[in-house]
This record gives structure tokens, sequence and C-alpha cells, in this order.
């Protein structure tokens, strides 16, 4: 190879790099939630009935008394202190899709100079870090600087380790001093608390008296990119903006389809058994990983849990992944789209709702009654996907997911539901009135049999769809591999809840005409699917064909970028979602939007400048240096009588001028300040940068394929991709 010399460096140290040393694994016994306080933890350091306060708190969400919480503190801070354990810090989860912490000593110190560790139940419960730093989009008001964190007992204490010691953690909700929730964690919760309520009305007027509260549930499936730490430190766009903003396709990239499940690479593997360890310790349920579909590419998927801990579990992995990668000499990149050409990342949320009393709801049951709850369940998620698509869309908006979606990899951008063939076949039979017409004719049961053979494994999966049924739970596609849980879980929840309070009036109106069961839930899904039917697709959803029809015919919308999305936060119809819900109210709902339309605006301007920066001083002087010495080389060549072919140095001029025209031209559209609106400053955003940027790299990638290799400064596509 003749790259330039901190390329062939960096692939020197990486081809004699060995794999990192890690201990043995313990076995997963003993090292399984090693350092949670979980419920097991605490029936175990606390008396009787301590522990039956704090397992209510835990079940049900009611508030722990300020006597117990003392008690469940200093149980909790003897534990940390006996693992090694001097700081303790509540972690939140901000509107951004990152983690959030201010780590404080459990030392207090007496006059006399010694000292002794403390930690109450009010330092428990309650954290101040100071609010007007984090994203609050109109809750920036003066008297909202102040911020709060407050204890989520239903999610376990942990302590996480890291080189420089150990640290209690404290999964906390964060709000503003007026109560407004400031993260994802609140309206997790609420949305959670909303479907409960929403699902036990259903259940209960389907005759059922015992009920258990409902809980949702998500199993995330995380894809993930791993490049040699050597290769991506000569990358500042990987380093800054997580992806590639340059680099030319190379000769081979995924057209084998040689990567996914295939052999996972030693020091992959090394990594991937460090990194579950920790998991294991962290009782993070890690159960199957394997190759993605593209080089480089990998996925991780643990098993699923509660939604409210999921999640934190999940924000948990991400960070957990990044530091564990980087001590493999990796760069974990969790961008959706780190480099163009090659598949994108993604990360799969599965969803479902139960209780211990009634089971899954979204699993097909046993006899014909069971069945009824399930088909309501599952019409309550086709009616909410119908009404709510573009919420949807919006919840998985980025910046970076925009590479993806929409793209033919990933789920397109139109949101529409898979049922399986079987499952349709019976939504649409209720549809058309077939199951209708066999009860007029005295047998029902007949036509109901067909639900009860209903296959719980529908074989084949259609991966083209964004919202797919999976046997017993929903699967969303479309969400982006960065992105918290959270977003995508109170959207699913709420659109739930409202859907199930619609189909409880519906079955109270039915009862009291006196209908039969059977009567009032066909009849209700009957009219569901009439008014909302055309979610249902189960065809291609990467066609172009359906992408017109889904517009056309479907009246579904195709909401191609974050600017065409976010406004959906806006609407009356999800404000009122939120509000009769209780999820969200209208300030807060509005002080999302504008959190999200920033980070999305801040994040292309980042990468616009980046764009800049590496064109200017990277890219361009790379091709005058070429271009210089084809020139000497040329006159050189003229003065002896020998012609050369000058055709590489105009083609090299050309994409170099072009470049810097593009690149002054993108400057003079970040300039750019005065918008009327910020969905305008999206809309330019989305357009205008976007295809400057696009133009320069065009040209750079042109010189890419130029440009003698010896002089190219950065990495390139087959480097990034395939040593490791
Ligand atoms: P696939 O790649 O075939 O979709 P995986 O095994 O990779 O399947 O991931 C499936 C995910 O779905 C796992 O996290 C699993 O725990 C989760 N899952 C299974 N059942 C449920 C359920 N009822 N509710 C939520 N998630 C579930
Ligand atoms: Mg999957």
């Amino acid at each position: 190879m003749s790259a330039n010399s901190s390329r062939l460096q960096a692939i020197h140290s990486i081809t004699n790099r060995q794999p990192v040393e890690v201990s043995k694994p313990d076995h997963l016994g003993k090292i399984w939630a090693e350092d949670v306080f979980s419920l097991a933890r605490m029936e175990w350091a606390l008396s009787k009935s301590a522990f039956k306060a704090v397992k209510n708190t835990v079940q049900t969400g009611a508030t722990l008394d300020s006597a117990t919480a003392d008690i469940v503190a200093a149980a909790m801070k003897e534990w940390a202190v006996s693992k090694g354990v001097k700081f303790f810090s509540h972690i939140f989860y901000p509107m951004t899709n990152i983690t959030a912490e201010k780590h404080d000593g459990f030392i207090v110190t007496n006059p006399d100079g010694s000292a002794i560790t403390e930690f109450t139940g009010s330092l428990l419960i309650k954290g101040e870090p100071d609010g007007s730093s984090f994203p609050n989009g109109s809750l920036r008001m003066t008297n909202a600087a102040r911020g709060y964190t407050a204890w989520d007992p239903t999610s376990p204490a942990y302590i996480m380790q890291t080189d420089n010691g150990a640290t209690l953690m404290i999964p906390s909700v964060f709000m503003s001093w007026t109560g407004e929730a400031l993260d994802k964690k609140i309206p997790l919760l609420r949305s959670n608390a909303a479907m409960n309520k929403a699902g036990m009305k259903v259940i209960s007027l389907m005759g059922e008296t015992d009920i258990a509260p409902l809980n949702s549930s998500c199993g995330a499936e995380q894809e993930y990119f791993l490049v040699d730490a050597n290769l991506a430190s000569l990358r500042p766009d990987l380093l800054l903006a997580g992806r590639t903003l340059f680099g030319a396709p190379p000769a081979k990239g995924q057209q084998f389809d040689d990567h996914y499940f295939g052999a996972i690479p030693a020091r992959v593997q090394v990594f991937m058994q460090d990194y579950e360890d920790q998991l294991y310790k962290l009782g993070i349920p890690a159960k199957t990983h394997h190759n993605e579909v593209a080089p480089g590419q990998f996925e991780i998927a643990p098993y699923f849990e509660a939604a409210n801990v999921a999640a934190d579990h999940q924000q948990l992995m991400m960070t957990l992944m990044k530091a564990t990668a980087k001590k493999h000499g990796f760069l974990c990149l969790l961008h959706e789209k780190p480099f163009a050409g090659v598949n994108g990342s993604g990360k799969h949320v599965n969803w479902s709702v139960g209780n211990p009393t009634q089971g899954n709801l979204l699993d097909p049951g046993n006899t014909p009654h069971e069945n009824l709850l399930f088909l309501l369940f599952c019409g309550a998620v086709i009616r909410g996907v119908h009404l709510h698509g573009p919420l949807l869309r919006a919840v998985i908006a980025s910046a970076s997911n925009d590479h993806r979606l929409g793209a033919n990899e990933a789920p397109p951008a139109i949101l529409s539901v898979y049922l399986g063939d079987q499952l349709e076949k019976v939504f649409m039979d209720i549809k058309e009135g077939n199951l209708m017409s066999s009860a007029t004719g005295g047998d029902m049961d007949l036509g109901l049999s067909q639900i009860l053979k209903f296959d719980r494994d529908p074989g084949d999966r259609n991966r083209t769809s964004p919202f797919a049924f999976t046997g017993n739970r929903f699967e969303f596609r479309a969400v982006g591999s960065s992105q918290s849980v959270s977003g995508p879980l109170v959207a699913m929840n709420t659109m739930l809840a409202d859907s199930l309070n619609w189909i409880a009036e519906k079955l109270e109106s039915a009862f009291a005409k006196g209908s039969s069961e059977t009567e009032a839930v066909i009849g209700t899904l009957k009219e569901l699917m009439e008014l909302h039917g055309n979610v249902v697709f189960g065809g291609d959803g990467y066609a172009s064909e359906w992408h017109k029809m889904a517009v056309e015919e479907r009246g579904l919308k195709n909401i191609p970028t974050t600017a065409d999305a976010l406004p959906a936060l806006r609407e009356e119809s999800v404000k009122t979602l939120f509000e009769t819900t209780g999820v969200l109210s209208a300030v807060e709902l509005e002080s999302r939007f504008e959190v999200y339309a920033e980070q999305y605006v801040l994040s292309i301007e980042v990468e616009a400048k980046l764009v800049i920066d590496m064109a200017k001083t990277m890219i361009y002087p790379a091709a005058i240096n070429y271009l210089s010495l084809l020139c000497e080389t040329s006159s050189g060549s003229a003065a002896m009588g020998v012609d050369l072919d000058n055709s590489t140095a105009k083609t090299v001029a050309e994409h170099a001028n072009a470049m810097l025209t593009a690149t002054k031209q993108l400057g003079a559209a970040l300039d750019k300040d005065e918008f009327d609106s910020v969905e305008e400053h999206m809309q330019f955003c989305a357009a205008d940068i976007r295809s400057l940027m696009d133009e320069v790299r065009e040209h750079a990638d042109a010189l890419e394929t130029e440009v003698a290799d010896e002089l190219w400064p950065l990495p390139k596509y087959q480097e990034m991709l395939f040593i490791r």
C-alpha cells in the first residue's frame, strides 16, 4: 500500500496489534447484577416493613415516605461503600439523546477534622443540578433555571465502575422548578400510566375482575460500527460528527453479503465479551450479538425488560459500548449512517404491553376470549399508527437518521403497519364483515375459529416495514441507532392509551345496547378497520409503487426529513393527544419541539463547518500538491520533448476549483441568520445547506479517485471498513 505516512503508520499499528487482555469471564451466576442495588438485595438489607414499602413503590409507583427513604438510603450507602464507592450521582436523561450526571461525595467532615460518610433519604430522593445548562426550550424562564432530579425507584440504582473508581448511580427524573418535565423519563413514566389506565378499562369491560397493573416492555436491538481508533483519529469528521463527510466508494463494499452473521473477528469477539461481562454485572440481560450487513457493523440485543428500565439500560449500553470500544482500540460509531453507500445502523424497538394477570396482550391466546382481547389491543395499535403516523415519524427524526429513512435500506419515511398474512386476513375479514355475516347466521364460533388457529410465528418477516407485528410484539424498525428509545416508547404508549380509550367508549355503548362480548368487539374492530385499515400494508415498503400508492390512494404521509417531521409536534391533534392522556402539557410539548429543532439545526451547522474546514485544509492542499507535481513533471517532460497526457491534471484542477467554489457558497449559506421561523431555518438546512455539502463532497470524492494515494490525507473507506 502506498498510503501517506500517517495512514501507513496507523495500518502498521493495527496489523501488529494484539487483542486487549481481559480477565477470564466469571460464570454468569457469580457476576449477574453484582453491581445493582436490586430488589433482592434490598430484601436482604432492609427490614420487612421497609422492604414492603419500597416494593410497593417499585410496583405501583406510589410515593415513598421519608422515613423509609432514610432507611433505603442508609442501606444503599452501606452496600456501595462496602464495594469501594465514595461518590454518588443522580443520573438523568435530558432532552438530548445522552445522559447527564453530577457526582457528589458521601463524605462529610467534622469540626475535629475527621471525615465520615453520610447519605440521607432526602439526598437519595432529590438532587439539584443547574437546570439552565440543559436544553429546556421555552421552559427557559429565569425562575426555571433551577432543575431538580428525583430518584425513580422503579429503575434500580447501580455502581458504575471506571478506571478512576466507582460511583453509585441513581436513575432519576429531571424537572424544572415549576414541575415541568425537562427529560425523557418523566413522559415515559406518564405514558405508561396512561396506557395502564386505558388498558385496565378495556380489560375490565371485557369482564375480567383480577387485573394487575399493565406495563409496557421494550427489547431494543442496537446496531453499531467499529473502526480502528488509529484510523479514526485521522478523520476529524468521524471524531466530531460521528460519520464520514467525505469518502469515495471502495471497490468492494457489502455486495457479496458476506458479513451478515459471518464469523466475528477475534478482536471484536474480545471486545464483545468484555462489554457483555460489564453489562451482566449491571443486570443488563445481553442476549444476542452478531455481525450485521455492512463490513465493520455489528448488533447487540438484550432480552426485553419493562420499558422504563429498558430505556435506562439502553442509555447505559450506549455509554459503556463507546467506553469499552475505546479500551479495545476502536471508535464505536452509533451514527445512523457513518459511511455513504454502505448500510446504516438502526435500533429496532420491540414493544409490547402486558401484566401478570392477563399476560402479554399482544400475544394471541388459547381461547376465543383471550383472542378477542388480543385483537382489541392489536387494533388499538393499528388505529394509533394511522392517526399518529406523523408523530411516530417526528419522534425518530434527527439529522443523522434522515440519511437512513427513505433510502432503500431502511424502512421508508411513510408509517404503515405490517401484520403478517394471517393476522392481516383476520383484520380484513373483520373489516369486510365476513366474521359478522357468520355471526348473523348463528355461526359466530365458526368465524372465530380462524382466529383461534392463529399461528404465533408469522414466519416470514417483512424487513421493509417500519412497524411490524412479529408474533407477540410490534417492532418499530425505523428508530435510529443513536437515539434514546424513550421518545418512540412514549409515542407508542400514548397512542395506544388514546386508542384504548376510544375502544372502551365503543364497547361501553355496544354493551349498553345489549350486544354480546363477541358482537361488541367485532363491531368495534370493524368500525376501527373502516376508519384506519388503510395503514395496514404487507407488501414491499421499499418499492416506489408503494410510495406513490401510500400517498395518493391511502392518504398516508411521506415525510422525508426532520425539517418536515418535527412540525408535527405543533399540530393540534398531537397537543390534544398528549394533553388528554396527561403525558405532556402543551408547554412541555412545545419545549420539546424547540429543543429538537435547535439540535437539528446545530448538528447540520457543525457538519457544514467541518466540511468547509476539511475541504480547505486537507483535501484542497492534497489536490494542489498533486497538481503541482503533475505540472512540474509535464513541463519537465515537455522540455525533453516528451508530451505527457495532461488529462489527469486538468480533471484535478477542475474538481479542485469546483470544490472551492462550492465551499465558498456553503460558507455564505452558513452566514445567513435571518429566518422568520425555526421551521424555515430547518428547511434551509435540509435543502440548501445539505445540498451544498453534497456538492463539496462530490468533487472531493472525485479528487480521491484521481490524487496519488500517497498524498491522500484521509483514511479511505476500504481501510476503515476492512482493517481491524
Ligand atoms: P430479530 O433480529 O429476529 O428481530 P432478536 O432476537 O435480535 O430478533 O431481537 C428481538 C428482541 O425482541 C429482543 O430484544 C427480545 O428480547 C425482544 N422481545 C421478545 N419478546 C418481546 C416482547 N413481548 N416485548 C418486547 N420485546 C420483546
Ligand atoms: Mg432484528
